[in-house]
């Protein structure tokens, strides 16, 4: 796939008013008192499957039912978990898409919820509030353990295509503490950049090691029997914010 500054072309949308990702400018965000706690509630999430899908890797689960479910903060009703995937840099000074104040963490993690007023993922994207995403980012410091098992299954899907069995996966050990967060509305960082998205960016990071980042930059982009291209700087960079105003669930 040709690097976001061609996406334009094929995806118009990609010059859009609600884009993503942005810089987070924290001076700017307003604290909005009816904001509501951000209630994840995942512990009978069913984990299925790990994915290489080119750009980066899906963890999927079940969405058949209301198993792993996220409500409150902004949205209105329930959006369920269909899979979640990271974004990570060549090296660990860059990585995340959304940035707090310009800086750049070592990677984001997303967690793409899905609007169950829609019959399913495919109709809630055509909506512009389809989806709900849990944006995540992973600073450098000590190792997390919820994040060695993700790591360890890399090994089998090196290459674009490829999928292994992943079941029995809690995405709670990929969560901080806090559930402080910014909102606001934008789009997939992906093509086809659709406006579909009310974002949900945790203010407190998780840590990651550097040997643990390591592990996410020995992935392909490429498919097996192609040449070698090291899945690196999955990332879009900020977008503009246009007529948009970032919330904060905090003071
Ligand atoms: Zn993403």
């Amino acid at each position: 796939m040709l690097g976001p500054e061609h996406w334009h072309k094929d995806f118009p949308i990609a010059k859009g008013e609600r884009q993503s990702p942005v810089d987070i400018d924290t001076k700017a965000a307003i604290h909005d008192p009816a904001l509501k706690a951000l209630c994840p509630t995942y512990e009978q999430a069913v984990s299925r499957r790990v994915i290489n899908n080119g750009h980066s890797f899906n963890v999927e689960f079940d969405d058949s039912q209301d198993r792993a479910v996220l409500k409150g903060g902004p949205l209105t009703g329930t959006y369920r978990l269909i899979q979640f995937h990271f974004h990570w840099g060549s090296s660990d000074g860059q990585g995340s898409e959304h940035t707090v104040d310009k800086k750049k963490y070592a990677a984001e993690l997303h967690l793409v919820h899905w609007n169950t007023k829609y019959a399913d993922f495919g109709k809630a994207v055509q909506q512009p509030d389809g989806l709900a995403v849990l944006g995540i980012f992973l600073k450098i410091g000590d190792a997390r353990p919820g994040l060695q098992k993700v790591l360890d299954a890399l090994d089998s899907i090196k290459t674009k295509g490829k999928s292994a069995d992943f079941t029995n996966f809690d995405p709670r050990g990929l969560l901080p503490e806090s559930l402080d967060y910014w909102t606001y509305p934008g789009s997939l960082t992906t093509p086809p950049l659709l406006e579909c998205v009310t974002w949900i960016v945790l203010k407190e990071p998780i840590s990651v090691s550097s040997e643990q980042m390591l592990k996410f930059r020995r992935l392909h982009f490429n498919k097996e029997g192609e040449p070698e291209e090291l899945m690196v700087d999955n990332w879009r960079p900020a977008q503009p914010l246009h007529n948009r105003q970032i919330s904060a669930s905090f003071k």
